[in-house]
């Protein structure tokens, strides 16, 4: 299997990467609190495996390449909870906006962000509804346990989708760092919260802003009592194959269609 690990390849590697259009992943996650059992890297983690994962079934189709993980990430909300680090959205986008400019003066035409934190899906969009319009690459921003959707949430037992510490990341951590796993007393960690993104809401459709110990009292989300590495390995694999299938699906990169009719023409498409 040929290395799809950025940091590990040579620059003329990379220049042949280039050359031969490959995809580049860039995945984005965080260091937060995870609980009282997970390691603060557990989004960083993950977001590197299924990455991984998901170039290497994706290569017999096209080549793909996946950078280091940008670990830091917008965890403002996770702060109350200690052992935390975040950045400003400033900041975020603008490490964001000089990696993809660094990708696009190498040559790649095909950016994947791959997320692995729910703090960072808005600002990703809407960092690519600015840097689109102008960039030479096609920029597509995906957070896994969205795009694997159902196909991952059938493995958990009781949890609508993959939550804060909860079922799912426990599982998935029990194959990626099984050593840092506390496993002694998980079910003590089961929380009963609902859904998620439920605590930044207002009214019936509203947001506001709250840090995450408005909804859990120990930084979990969900029943890490319910986590297996069965399940764990069935999870990766699945969110890993739902991003090969947007890797290598030509409709993810294709140029936008340009449907104007009469009377805008001389508008120019891009830019
Ligand atoms: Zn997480």
């Amino acid at each position: 299997m040929p290395e799809t690990d950025w940091s590990r390849l040579k620059a003329h590697e990379l220049r042949t990467l280039a050359d031969n259009n490959a995809v580049v992943i860039l995945p984005v996650a965080s260091i937060e609190q995870h609980g009282p059992h997970l390691p603060t890297m557990t989004d960083t983690r993950l977001g590197h495996e299924i990455a991984h994962r998901a170039a290497r079934k994706a290569y017999g189709a096209r080549p793909v390449v996946v950078t280091p993980v940008v670990w830091s990430g917008l965890s403002e909300h996770h702060m109350p909870f200690g052992g935390t680090l975040t950045l400003s959205h400033t900041t975020f986008r603008a490490v964001l906006c000089d990696l993809i400019a660094s990708l696009t003066r190498h040559g790649f035409r095909d950016i994947l962000i791959s997320n692995s934190h729910g703090g960072n899906i808005i600002a990703m969009q809407q960092i690519l509804d600015e840097l689109a319009p102008d960039c030479a690459a096609t920029l597509v921003a995906t957070t896994y346990v969205m795009e694997a959707g159902e196909d991952l949430s059938q493995h958990l037992q009781d949890q609508p989708g993959i939550m804060h510490a909860g079922e799912g990341e426990t599982s998935m951590m029990m194959v990626c760092e099984p050593d840092l796993v506390d496993s002694s007393d998980l079910t003590a960690h089961d929380t009963e919260t609902a859904d998620g993104p439920r605590f930044l809401s207002a009214g019936r459709a509203s947001y506001r802003w709250r840090p995450f110990a408005h909804m859990t009292g120990n930084g979990v989300a969900g029943k890490p009592g319910r986590a297996t590495a069965q399940k764990g390995e069935k999870m990766m694999e699945a969110g890993a194959e739902a991003l090969a299938r947007l890797i290598t699906d030509p409709d993810t990169w294709s140029a936008p269609q340009d449907l104007r009719t009469g009377g805008t023409m001389d508008v120019p498409f891009r830019r």
